[in-house]
């Protein structure tokens, strides 16, 4: 599974611009913030840009239909006048794309709920990346960065983190992604380095008993300890 992730805008084109603020740059935040916390799926990320370069909205698409992206997901602030929350898909979009949509939409327009923004709908425009994405995609507005209010909320490097988590959230559901069993795998290869080290020498009552709602006998715990102290710590 391959989840494409656009920052709108970038380089020469700052995209929105105002209330001090520059919609390139909050695109770009965000994404890379979207991007971290997918690392804990079992999912890969490709971002269209990662830094602030230009970038043509072909060029957008291109990069998600050649790395066979399963979905495609374009980050927004909006300006005009207005305030509050929308996303988009193409008007020809499947229903699968649809219901991605709504799935995504929710969980990002609950955060806006709870910090007062209006959920201004989940919508249908042509616009090129979701036109010329051969996957799933669609296009989310991130309140308007002419609005003092909206602006405010997206200054605060832990709202826009929330937006982030909030994106993720609705991500993880709408394609069903699985988190990554890290914990216990890397707890298996210390435990067999300790071993490898003579430092234990059951790997399979570690591996056990050393996990969270289980206890270890406290005369193992202090033999362990002890060797740990005379092959590194020993004056
Ligand atoms: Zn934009």
């Amino acid at each position: 599974m391959i989840v494409c992730i656009d920052p709108g805008h970038g380089g020469t084109d700052p995209g929105g611009c105002s209330n001090g603020l520059r919609e390139k740059d909050l695109t770009l935040d965000i994404s890379l913030k979207l991007n971290n916390l997918l690392k804990n799926y079992e999912v890969d990320t490709i971002l269209t840009r990662d830094k602030d370069i230009d970038i043509g909205l072909s060029q957008r698409a291109n990069i998600a239909n050649s790395a066979n992206a399963d979905f495609f997901i374009s980050i927004h602030v909006n300006a005009g006048g207005g305030s509050g929350f929308e996303s988009y898909r193409h008007p020809a979009a499947s229903d699968k794309t649809a219901s991605i949509q709504a799935i995504i939409h929710r969980t990002i327009a609950n955060l806006y709920e709870s910090n007062n923004f209006i959920d201004r709908g989940e919508k249908t425009k042509n616009l090129a990346v979701l036109r010329e994405t051969k996957m799933p995609a669609i296009l989310v507005e991130n309140l308007f960065i002419d609005s003092v209010k909206d602006a405010n909320f997206l200054r605060e490097e832990n709202n826009r983190q929330a937006i982030a988590q909030s994106i993720c959230n609705g991500i993880v559901q709408a394609l069903e992604l699985k988190k990554q069993k890290t914990e216990n795998n890397s707890l298996d290869t210390v435990i067999d380095a300790f071993v490898k080290a003579g430092i234990i020498s059951s790997s399979e009552y570690w591996k056990q008993n050393a996990a969270q709602g289980k206890q270890c006998d406290g005369e193992y715990v202090a033999t362990l300890l002890q060797r740990i102290y005379e092959k590194y710590l020993k004056p």
